[in-house]
């Protein structure tokens, strides 16, 4: 097993709970196993599809990957093939008669073909060594992918009851788990649950800006690398990507509302490495296997902890650092309010707002941000600092705003809760405007009161002071702040406000710090130039970058410059096919 991890994949150990599950496969067993995105499924399957004799099945539900799946395993050198509508007939029948000569390792399959008479009985006839689900909460309503076809895998253990199953899938509930072993009727199967837990991935959560100057500033810090914005709407996804377009980045939108065409053309420019950014909506990211993406942002509030995790684990699949930053600020709550309050159905109603309030409350606490994702799959997070989110970075201090808070609780009274936010923080920095002349309201005792402090901070502590219910805002177009409760308290004096506040210096050194600074600008250098030939190798063989090398082993190539073949393969990721294919021009960039 070691040898075949180090020939064929180039890897030097297993990642956990690989080999567990690897034993169990090569020992004839079913399988039903929970990891994380990332945490290296394919290969629990893969390397015993290598050894064992006959073709391992993979059931995979989308067809658009098949074909980046077989390649992947091709450029390992394994015997690997699809069979999907894609192919035409004649193609089809070439790889029937492989699978029927026994000359495939690997097959992949999409759902549909085991409702079909033939296929079934090609399999009676064909050798396999085993069945492989992958992405096996498809089979469950509860899920959040379900697919009919599916359904049709629970005759699997009939059609060939001698070969093991095995199911494979990153969605956590245990709800889906039963659901799943019981639909594809598994025998005694070992049941592996992998942690949640993504140490490669940082999270931070920001105070959103207003603007479009916020975000292009967070995206100046990942110069060239790739990366996914997520925002709610189709409109927001269209103008965020022109925007960043206009401003030379390289970006391109993906929605449900774009043809077919251009959503295809969007994505493999991404995968490819042709453009740096997809700006999208939830519809990307189900089965992309891009192992380079270094950033997610979430420019809108997710809709619930699990999309959040789901669309965060896009990130870092490589095992090298990549960071999740989600811009977050209370005036985002009621749009998202407006959507929930116009669904019908009373119980997705009520889930949805479940949901909000627990991504409001992701957003807003001060708990480690890894212990609270943790925490929603049930899983207690050991270590009391994480070192690689905002709260345990010690990237917050708490600064007491009660003055503040007066000042500005007392412009929402002085002007009868007529006006709106914006308009208390002109009136609080001593805003010239017209409308502030035309009210009078320059001639208020709070009226440039709060110039020490700037917009930005006002807008925070209006977010701080709703958060904590010491004011309120109204609906509809133009929303007013009126005053709570609470605000009274604050304004006599009871209450104290302390507010959370971003140290902008250590944070500054913090995402320096998760940019590859480490690395020394002559290795940032060659890095560069190894990516170079990694895209020109990938595109002379129609197969994305990632499939050449991942990030990781040219950041490995970078730091540890190999000059000979035999340094080459102790690179991560460097197997006997890949040296043999790729090491020499690399070696020839390393060597020059
Ligand atoms: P998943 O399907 O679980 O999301 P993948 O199978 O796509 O994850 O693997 C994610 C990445 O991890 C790939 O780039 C893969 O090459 C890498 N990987 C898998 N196993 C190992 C390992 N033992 N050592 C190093 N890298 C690994
Ligand atoms: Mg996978």
């Amino acid at each position: 097993m070691h040898d075949t991890l180090h020939r064929v994949f180039g890897f030097r150990s297993f990642r956990p709970n690989q080999q567990e599950i690897v034993q169990a496969l090569m020992d004839g067993r079913d399988l039903f196993a929970v990891m994380p995105t990332g945490g290296g499924k394919s290969l629990c399957y893969q390397l015993p599809a290598v050894l064992l004799s006959g073709t391992a099945l993979v059931v995979s539900p989308l067809i658009s990957l098949m074909k980046d799946q077989v390649d992947g395993a091709r450029s390992n050198g394994i015997r690997a093939a699809f069979l999907n509508s894609t192919l035409d007939p004649s193609a089809q029948s070439a790889v029937t008669q492989a699978l029927l000569s026994g000359s495939l390792d690997l097959l992949y399959v999409a759902p549909e073909r085991f409702a079909l008479d033939y296929f079934r009985d090609l399999l009676r006839r064909a050798r396999i060594s085993m069945v492989v689900i992958d992405e096996a909460h498809c089979i469950s309503e509860w899920g959040h992918d379900f697919r009919p076809d599916y359904l049709s895998l629970s005759s699997i253990v009939e059609i060939l009851p001698e070969i093991p199953v095995a199911a494979f899938t990153a969605t956590a509930t245990h709800l889906v788990q039963r659901d799943i072993l019981q639909k594809l009727r598994l025998r005694d199967p070992l049941v592996v649950r992998a942690s949640f837990d993504r140490p490669n991935l940082s999270y931070e959560v920001r105070f959103k800006e207003k603007g479009d100057q916020q975000l292009t500033a967070i995206l100046k810090q990942f110069s060239r690398q790739a990366g996914i914005i997520y925002r709610t709407s189709r409109k927001s996804v269209n103008d965020t990507a022109a925007m960043l377009q206009k401003k030379g980045f390289r970006a391109l939108p993906y929605h449900a509302g774009l043809n077919d065409m251009e959503r295809q053309a969007n994505q493999e420019a991404f995968i490819r490495d042709e453009v740096d950014i997809i700006v999208a909506t939830v519809a990307f990211g189900m089965g992309i296997d891009k192992s380079n993406v270094r950033f997610v942002i979430h420019a809108d509030l997710p809709r619930s902890i699990e999309s959040y995790y789901q669309e965060t684990g896009r990130a870092g699949r490589d095992g090298e650092d990549a960071r999740c930053i989600m811009l977050f600020s209370q005036g985002d709550i009621p749009k998202v309010r407006f959507f929930i309050d116009a669904m019908l159905d009373e119980e997705e109603r009520s889930k949805a707002l479940g949901a909000l309030s627990k991504v409001v409350a992701f957003a807003s606490t001060n708990v480690c941000r890894r212990k609270t994702l943790l925490d929603h799959f049930g899983e207690l997070y050991p270590q009391d600092n994480c070192g690689s989110c905002d709260v345990c970075l010690g990237l917050h201090e708490v600064v007491d705003c009660t003055t503040e808070a007066q000042m500005l609780l007392s412009a929402v009274v002085r002007t009868d809760s007529r006006f709106g936010g914006a308009y208390l923080v002109d009136i609080l920095t001593g805003g010239d405007t017209q409308k502030i002349r035309e009210f009078g309201h320059d001639r208020l005792k709070v009226y440039g009161a709060g110039k020490a402090h700037g917009k930005k901070f006002w807008r925070q502590l209006i977010d701080d002071l709703l958060a904590r219910k010491a004011i309120g805002r109204s609906e509809g177009l133009y929303p007013t702040i009126f005053l709570l409760d609470g605000g009274v308290a604050i304004l006599k004096g009871q209450e104290r406000v302390e507010v959370t506040r971003v140290v902008e210096k250590k944070a500054a050194k913090a995402s320096r710090k998760g940019d590859g600074a480490a690395e020394s600008p002559a290795d940032r250098e060659l890095f560069e130039k190894l990516r170079a030939l990694r895209k020109m190798l990938a595109d002379q063989q129609g197969v994305p970058p990632y499939v050449v090398f991942s990030d990781r082993s040219l950041h490995e190539m970078a730091a540890l410059k190999p000059r000979t073949p035999d340094e080459m393969l102790t690179i991560a990721g460097v197997g006997e096919v890949k040296l043999a294919r790729y090491a020499e021009a690399f070696l020839e960039v390393l060597n020059g």
